[in-house]
């Protein structure tokens, strides 16, 4: 983080304040007032650039319990009559132990300060198993699981619930290290592609998505939640894995920001701008539970096949609808 030691008494370069923090790619020391000021506007700006919220009354927010989400819902909270949309939080209880049971009380804290709604989802009582137990069983790698797992049920959430867009907290450095890692290993298509600042919605298949982290770095969301002490999970899921390809990328973004400063928010923008906005995926609905798919079943549909000898897809899509299966 470019924190600034107090010891130098740099100024604030807006206000007779000592600046508490750097921004290199902008060439600005900040005061804690003013870094906020300035993040806030920054990913507001990121609203309006992309039009995350075109059309959108109601917005569902993906929440971890990590610092990237809940600092979404602190600024989203703040901003949110500004930006005429109605807020609730949404939470997929993964049935890890202690990470996850910290990771639900702190969003159920978090929306309750912001007087936020808030649906808590066991995945235990949805499926019947927790994604310990799914990864002992199916032997697949876990945050592939845990992905395909939050993309369908909060998908399915939202069209369900009514809600027109879904707002997760990927934020700039993540984004380009998948893309970069894509390209590298030549597999450039799908769900990567899906990574973009805002996806629209395909009608009764898939809700938008946002993403309004999408041009702020890793390092300004610490420095952002630190100074407000927004509370998040302090402890790691215990399946947090970065392998070998994605470490790499990672550092070298790092080493060519700090020559060129900016550099990475360049290359953001022109993802944007390159990425063609129709997927050449084609898209219909699963055959089980009517959500999308490639091949005519959906990947949960396949999936629970194989754990449970049947698609779940119905019967998920049946207790989202209902709100049979929410803690809260
Ligand atoms: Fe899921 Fe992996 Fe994140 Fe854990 S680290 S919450 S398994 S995506
Ligand atoms: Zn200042
Ligand atoms: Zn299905």
């Amino acid at each position: 983080m470019y924190l600034v030691k107090t010891s130098l008494r740099v100024k604030c370069s807006k206000c007779e304040r000592d600046a508490v923090i750097r921004v290199p790619y902008a060439k600005l020391n900040l005061c804690k007032e003013h870094y906020v000021e300035y993040f806030e506007k920054r990913v507001l700006k990121t609203i309006e650039r992309y039009k995350v919220f075109r059309d959108a009354k109601k917005v569902l927010i993906a929440l971890s319990g990590g610092k990237d989400s809940l600092t979404i819902l602190h600024v989203l909270t703040k901003y949110r009559d500004l930006l005429r949309v109605q807020l609730a939080g949404v939470h997929l209880d993964l049935g890890i132990g202690v990470y996850s049971d910290e990771s639900r009380k702190i969003v159920l804290n978090a929306c309750r300060d912001s007087g936020v709604e808030c649906y808590i989802i066991s995945l235990k009582d949805l499926l019947n198993y927790t994604l310990p137990e799914l990864v002992e069983k199916t032997k697949r790698p876990p945050c592939s699981l845990c992905g395909l797992l939050k993309r369908y049920i909060f998908n399915t959430a939202a069209l369900e619930w009514g809600y027109d867009v879904v707002v997760t907290g990927h934020h700039m450095d993540d984004i380009l290290v998948f893309r970069l890692k894509e390209i590298l290993i030549g597999r450039e298509e799908g769900e990567v592609l899906k990574l973009l600042p805002y996806t629209e919605s395909v009608k009764g298949l898939y809700a938008a998505r946002a993403r309004p982290l999408y041009e702020t770095y890793e390092w300004e969301i610490r420095a952002y939640s630190e100074l407000l002490g927004i509370k998040h999970i302090e402890v790691s899921c215990p399946f947090k894995y970065r392998d070998v390809i994605s470490t790499n990328i990672a550092e070298m973004l790092e080493k060519i920001e700090k020559e060129v400063p900016g550099f990475e928010i360049t290359l953001a923008r022109r993802f944007a701008r390159k990425t063609p906005r129709e997927s050449s995926e084609v898209v219909i609905s699963c055959k089980h539970c009517g959500m999308p798919s490639s091949s005519g079943i959906c990947a949960l549909c396949k999936l629970t096949m194989k754990t449970h000898g049947s698609p779940m897809g119905p019967s998920i899509r049946d207790a989202l609808r209902n709100k049979r299966i929410l803690l809260a």
